[in-house]
């Protein structure tokens, strides 16, 4: 092992390089990593000086953009009084407001709130709290999932179990991995006219096997890291029904689609339920720190809690920790500043604008946007390192996985950035 430390930059990356892992990389043979020095707005300053535009909101969370100025004031205050204390036996104020915060923003109906330290903890949570629901109905057998075919819930165990079963490799962990129901993910989108026959294989699964089935576990309209895909609304109302029907619990995963990015504030809202248990992560801090929610309805918190155990069982160390509440607490309130509505809005407008010449291109498949999400899908993978290269080279930052180059880009962004940012994506896709 090479452990000399060369000084070319500030950052070590050799020592980088050598000694630490990134996400999904080899140690052996990792994808390149650039230098960040600073991040100002939507802008990500490398080390060498290079600014880029970035389109990734650092996967979906930095939503007002880096460093503003209301979350850095929240979290400097917060940090006076304090930074942290076990939420086991005491409780907060940042924890106490973030809750209404989030009691009032979700839909209707969601009032318990069990703060997490990530979104897959947070969907482990939900897990759990589907289980500890059925025993609570004096349902012994009821310890399964139905997940969709494409869908991303997040890498813990519990979490990688509902996860579209090939993206998630769960071949390499067989014997540790839970049996849950994989069914087809609905393909009418959300402007075409819905098929129901698509209903059909959960209404199926359902009919035979609800009595072994604790919940329905979904990404609500947009499929994200699964495949980035946009379904119908009705499919969603429709499902929620078919659960109602057979006493099985609805848990909608909005981590990525909360707090605004598909037009709504959640997802839920453009098919008009409830879920049973709803999921937040990622965007709820402003993407400053690390948190996440499993909010719940009363009826799900009061059956779990007259069940066997009594009890939830889970409590993360860091759990309700102030610091992340106060920058959530901000975040919140930017959010119901109400900007963000029109900032989605024009961000779909020029999305849509400026990617459907895209559809033309003979290595396409397929441009589609949806809120502020815009996805150029390739016939084949893409190299990543080299095309990140072509991206960084033009001064944008855009990370591709598989097929997919996608934007999400911070609501914040001006009409110009967003389309000097589309149009240099463009090109390097133009020239491919
Ligand atoms: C990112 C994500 C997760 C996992 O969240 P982490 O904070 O990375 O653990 C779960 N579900 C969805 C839909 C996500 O996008």
């Amino acid at each position: 092992m090479n452990k000399k430390t060369t000084t070319h930059t500030t950052i070590d990356i050799n020592f980088d390089k050598e000694h630490i892992w990134h996400p999904y990389t080899s140690m052996t043979n990792p994808l390149p990593c650039y230098p960040v020095k600073s991040a100002e707005g939507v802008y990500i300053e490398l080390e060498d000086g290079t600014k880029l535009i970035d389109g990734m909101s650092s996967w979906w969370s930095v939503i007002h953009g880096y460093n503003n100025e209301h979350i850095n004031e929240a979290i400097s205050s917060q940090l006076k009084k304090m930074s942290h204390v076990m939420f086991g036996g005491l409780t907060h104020e940042p924890a106490v407001n973030l809750a209404k915060h989030l009691v009032e923003l979700t839909p209707d109906g969601l009032n318990k709130v069990f703060l997490a330290d990530s979104g897959s903890v947070s969907i482990e949570v939900a897990l759990k709290m589907a289980i500890q629901y059925q025993l609570g109905k004096g349902h012994i057998g009821r310890n399964r999932f139905i997940a969709l075919k494409h869908g991303y819930h997040g890498d813990t165990f519990g979490a990688m179990a509902v996860c579209d079963p090939l993206n998630s490799m769960h071949s390499l962990y067989s014997g540790m991995m839970p049996q849950n129901y994989f069914i087809d993910s609905p393909t009418s989108k959300p402007t075409d006219s819905f098929q129901h026959n698509e209903l059909a294989e959960l209404a199926d699964v359902l009919e035979c096997r609800s009595d072994t089935v604790a919940a329905l576990i979904i990404e609500p309209i947009v499929q994200g890291a699964g495949g980035m895909r946009f379904y119908h609304p009705d499919y969603l109302s429709g499902a929620k029904k078919l659960c109602e029907k057979y006493g099985v619990l609805l848990i909608a995963d909005e981590i990525a689609t909360g707090f605004g990015r598909t037009g709504k504030m959640f997802a839920c809202e453009h098919a008009n339920i409830t879920p049973d248990i709803l999921c937040v992560g990622k965007a709820i801090t402003g993407g400053y720190m690390t948190l996440a929610a499993a909010i719940c309805t009363d009826e799900v918190a009061i059956t779990l809690s007259n069940s066997r155990a009594g009890v939830l069982m889970h409590g993360p160390t860091f759990m309700g920790n102030p610091l992340a509440c106060a920058a959530a607490n901000a975040s919140m309130e930017l959010l119901k500043a109400g900007t963000w509505e029109n900032q989605v809005k024009n961000i779909n407008r020029i999305l849509n604008q400026e990617l459907n010449s895209a559809n033309q291109l003979e290595r396409v498949t397929e441009a589609r946007v949806f809120g502020a999400i815009g996805v150029i899908e390739m016939k084949e993978a893409v190299d990543v390192a080299s095309i990140q290269k072509q991206f960084v080279d033009k001064g944008i930052w855009v990370r591709p996985f598989g097929k997919l180059i996608y934007v999400m880009p911070p609501y914040i962004i001006s009409e110009i950035e967003l389309t000097e940012l589309l149009q240099k994506m463009l090109l390097v896709v133009k020239s491919l």
